[in-house]
């Protein structure tokens, strides 16, 4: 399989058509990005890579890293997890308040951000020193020593940061946080404000495509059934309500950040990355969605 020439040809193919989606705005930070950013990153299981464009450049990760606060929680907590936070897609906006409502504070699935606030929560009873704890995990994974959190990103995020606070809020009430609301929500703006490239992204999210394992290493980061399993809870929940959408027209397991980014997982196989800043009206990367859409129709290779 030419990947490199796939990869670049899409490229080509997809800068040529107009980019319909606008920059997430409601992050002042974010929408300082140059919105014409547009970067693809591969890396198969053998540890060879592909990649194109603005694939070296640093953007604000968002969501993606909620992986990789899932992964440690997962780890430390195993299946007693799930009494806390659901499996299920949400069918709704990432952000939204609704369902809690009805679900009595336990929010449908770890991506939707109720969910994430919800695992922060949890690290923060588990970890010793939560923020630094959960930067050590992402830096040994990641393979990046001197990756660290963005304060700027972070500030930036909680100065707008009404309908997080909400949400914690909220999920306080039902007794589904169960530490101080501040240090929660600290440790959640701190883990969306991660900067990474594509390259650095694939990098760290391979052990997913590995059976849990990192390629260079051969250390377990997640056994091999926690492994299938955030995969199909990325294929089933990582793209907020168009998670239907991204498996029926791109079939592989992934997860979009509001940053523009976007990872995707072929299990045994390679993992890839796209950033284009332009968001689709779900909040997904609509150039990401677009090429990788291309991509596993142009390779033939899906997990369906
Ligand atoms: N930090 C973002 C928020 O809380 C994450 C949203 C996302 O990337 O989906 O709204």
């Amino acid at each position: 399989m030419n990947y490199q020439r796939i990869i670049e040809d899409l490229y080509r193919t997809i800068l040529r058509e107009p980019d319909t989606g606008s920059v997430a705005a409601y992050i002042p930070e974010l929408s300082a990005v140059d919105p014409d950013k547009f970067g693809i990153y591969l890396t198969t299981v053998e540890n060879e890579n592909f990649g194109t464009g603005d694939c070296h450049e640093l953007f604000s990760i968002q969501s993606i890293a909620k992986v990789l606060s899932l992964s440690l929680a997962y780890n430390m907590l195993g299946g007693e997890l799930w009494k806390r936070v659901g499996v299920e897609p949400s069918g709704s906006a990432f952000n939204s308040l609704v369902q809690l409502e009805y679900d009595a504070g336990i929010p449908r699935n770890p991506f939707i951000n109720a969910g994430a606030i919800v695992i922060c929560d949890i690290l923060q009873s588990l970890l010793q020193d939560p923020k630094n704890d959960l930067l050590q995990f992402i830096r040994e994974v990641s393979g990046l020593p001197g990756l660290d959190y963005s304060p700027e990103i972070a500030a930036s995020e909680r100065s707008q940061g009404y309908r997080n606070m909400a949400l914690i809020h909220f999920i306080k009430s039902f007794g589904n946080i169960q530490n101080d609301i501040e240090p929660v929500i600290d440790l959640y703006f701190h883990l969306c404000s991660i900067r990474m490239s594509c390259a650095q992204l694939t990098r760290t999210f391979l052990f997913l495509a590995n059976n849990g394992r990192d390629t260079r290493t051969g250390q377990a980061i997640l056994n091999m059934s926690q492994t299938k399993r955030i995969n199909a809870i990325m294929q089933t929940c990582g793209f907020y309500d168009e998670a239907g959408e991204f498996a029926y027209t791109v079939g592989l397991p992934g997860k979009s950040g509001v940053g523009g980014g976007i990872v995707a997982v072929h299990p045994n196989k390679y993992c890839i990355a796209v950033w284009s800043p332009r968001l689709n009206r779900k909040g997904n990367s609509q150039r990401g969605m677009w090429f990788l859409e291309q991509f596993t129709t142009e390779t033939q290779l899906s997990i369906f």
